[in-house]
């Protein structure tokens, strides 16, 4: 008989749902007339770990526009294809402490401040490959199916709502243009980008694309890698500092997950490593950020620890055990093995590679090493040379070839 229990993340998710579902304060966008139509009360979150497991709860199925919550995604995608220094040459990474409709260039460079806000996202559009809006917003659209690992829609009723009443946007791109930033024309970066905000996407879906950035760019759920781990890195570390617009900094104090919120409704968190989250409730409050949104993802950092910068509390030795066989003193390390584990090893360790004999370092139980530290391990042997009498000072066991992994 199957086991009648609850899926623990199940259950944290609907004690969310339920914190969430008595806040009606804020109001759904309607500067943007067409996304006044949908239904205020929807309510929905999804988690997806990094092996591509997923939970839903409530309606995490219900289809909304993406909105700004393309942006992080957009900027991955042109990080990948041009690298950082091609991409910062255009935007910056400045959190501009500012809304996301704002004016908002660098004094000296005139960059837009960050490719959160619209100035600087409409940039990001205009660099993906392509010489007309349709070339790109192909390009961007593939790229957000990849993330998202299934094919999406365009609500062309947004599209066009949002192509009619787009105005100040337009203005934000003359802008761009004006200071050499935009990398098109006005009318084909603001098209691509009123298109790549008009996707149609769920909960689930922002669960998933948050998810591939979690994993360092390699979508859990298709098992493709959708960008590179150094252009997921760099769009998380985005998200991280401007994700949240004008409230990013308490943001990050509060919830403490790198994040991308939209007018739709929808806002992403990443938790790099562990799982991605999507949720969607359509009132926003002043900021532009969703009041429920905001709220379901507090009480779940809050009650559940997942700050990214939480104390874990004092790793565990890599030493294992230390003890004498025949006449050498056998070190058993164990775990994974990064910089505070290294560091102990060496320090614990390197007073007994002397000349009574010999050390031997067994990465038999280790499961994982940082790069910066394998080839040292390696090297140790050499390093520390032979005894007066000719035998090693230390030896390196590793059956498993862990520090040989790339
Ligand atoms: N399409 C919207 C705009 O440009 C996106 C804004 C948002 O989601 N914050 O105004």
């Amino acid at each position: 008989m199957p086991v009648d229990m609850t899926h623990p993340v199940l259950t944290t998710l609907e004690s969310v749902l339920d914190t969430a579902r008595p806040l009606t304060s804020g109001a759904v966008a309607d500067y943007i007339p067409e996304l006044a139509k949908v239904d205020a009360e929807s309510l929905g979150i999804s988690l997806v770990s990094s092996r591509g497991d997923v939970h839903d709860a409530g309606d995490s199925d219900i289809a909304f526009t993406i909105q700004s919550v393309s942006k992080p995604f957009v900027l991955a995608l042109a990080l990948d294809e041009h690298g950082l220094d091609e991409v910062t040459k255009h935007v910056g990474l400045e959190p501009s402490g500012e809304p996301f409709n704002a004016i908002s260039l660098d004094a000296e460079t005139g960059r837009p401040l960050n490719p959160m806000i619209n100035a600087g996202a409409m940039v990001t559009s205009s660099l993906i490959a392509g010489a007309t809006a349709d070339e790109k917003f192909a390009v961007i659209k593939d790229g957000l199916e990849r993330f998202a690992g299934r094919d999406l829609i365009v609500d062309e009723d947004v599209f066009d709502s949002e192509t009619s009443t787009g105005d100040r946007n337009r203005a934000l791109a003359y802008l761009a243009l004006s200071t050499g930033s935009l990398a098109a024309s006005v009318d084909v970066a603001t098209a691509a980008y009123f298109r790549q905000c008009s996707v149609a996407v769920t909960a689930r879906d922002l669960a998933i694309m948050a998810a591939t950035l979690a994993t360092g760019g390699v979508n859990p759920t298709t098992r493709e890698r959708v960008i590179s781990e150094d252009a997921a890195r760099w769009t998380t570390a985005v998200m991280t500092s401007c994700g949240m617009y004008d409230d990013s900094g308490t943001w990050m104090v509060n919830v403490g997950l790198p994040a991308k919120s939209g007018v739709g409704g929808g806002i992403v968190a990443v938790q790099p490593g562990q799982f991605g989250i999507g949720t969607f409730s359509p009132r926003l409050d002043e900021r532009g950020n969703s009041v429920r949104g905001v709220a379901m993802l507090e009480a779940l950092s809050k009650r559940y620890g997942l700050h990214m910068l939480s104390h874990r509390g004092e790793p565990h030795s890599p030493v294992g055990s230390l003890r004498s066989e025949e006449g050498r003193t056998v070190a058993e390390l164990r775990g994974e093995i990064y910089f505070a584990a290294a560091e102990e090893i060496f320090t614990r360790l390197t007073p007994l590679m002397n000349d009574d004999g010999c050390l031997v370092l067994d990465f038999s139980n280790v499961t994982r090493v940082g790069l910066a530290v394998k080839e040292l391990f390696r090297a140790v042997p050499q390093l520390v040379g032979e005894t007066s009498s000719g035998q090693p000072r230390a030896i390196v066991v590793d059956p498993d070839g862990v520090l040989d992994e790339a």
